[in-house]
Formats: C-alpha cells, sequence, structure tokens
C-alpha cells in the first residue's frame, strides 16, 4: 500500500483520523446536496425551488454541521487516535471505549 503514491506532503500517516475525516467530508456534502436536491420542487412543469427552500438547505446544513462537530470532537476527545479508545482511570492504559472491564487491570468501567 505505502509507497505506491509520492510523498507530497512530509511524514503525513494515511491513518484512521484520515480516512475518518474524508469520510466525514463525504456525508457533510452528501446531506447538503441531498437538502438541496429535496429543496427543488421536481415535480412541477420548470423545475424550480420549493418556497420553503430556505429551510431545508438550512436544515441540511445544520445537520452536516452537528455531524462535522461530532466528529471533530470525537477524533480530539479521549484517545488520540480518534473514536473507539479510551484510557482506564485505573492503571491509565488504553483500552477500548466500549469496554465494560479494563484487559489490564480487571477495573469495572462504566
Ligand atoms: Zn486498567
Amino acid at each position: 500500500m505505502s509507497g505506491a503514491q509520492p510523498a507530497s506532503r512530509e511524514g503525513a500517516i494515511p491513518g484512521e483520523r484520515e480516512r475518518k475525516a474524508a469520510a466525514v467530508m463525504t456525508i457533510v456534502f452528501f446531506i447538503i446536496g441531498l437538502s438541496v436536491i429535496l429543496s427543488y420542487d421536481w415535480g412541477a412543469p420548470t423545475p424550480q425551488f420549493r418556497p420553503d427552500a430556505g429551510l431545508v438547505i438550512l436544515l441540511g446544513i445544520l445537520i452536516s454541521a452537528i455531524i462535522y462537530i461530532a466528529a471533530r470532537y470525537a477524533a480530539t476527545g479521549p484517545g488520540a487516535f480518534g473514536m473507539g479508545l479510551r484510557f482506564c482511570p485505573e492503571c491509565g492504559r488504553q483500552i477500548r471505549f466500549d469496554a465494560t472491564v479494563c484487559p489490564y487491570c480487571n477495573r469495572p468501567l462504566p
């Protein structure tokens, strides 16, 4: 996999975060595009924007903004490698986010 592409950016690791960010951006643009399509009145003889087009587009932008902010927050939150990881409060080691018991010290987790 690595080595096939020219290293345009210095030391850029094509890691989990980058792929997640790309996926989030795809979802964001998809929702904005969908809201524009939905705000269009395709049934009319000459396709035109619905009277409530602004509201639909606003809603789409709002939803995508929430997804984007939530994804950014999750990426910078506990677990430096993005979603799915956190640290055990007892031994401080990195564990799965959905773990109920620490695999290292067997401490029950909330
Ligand atoms: Zn632990």
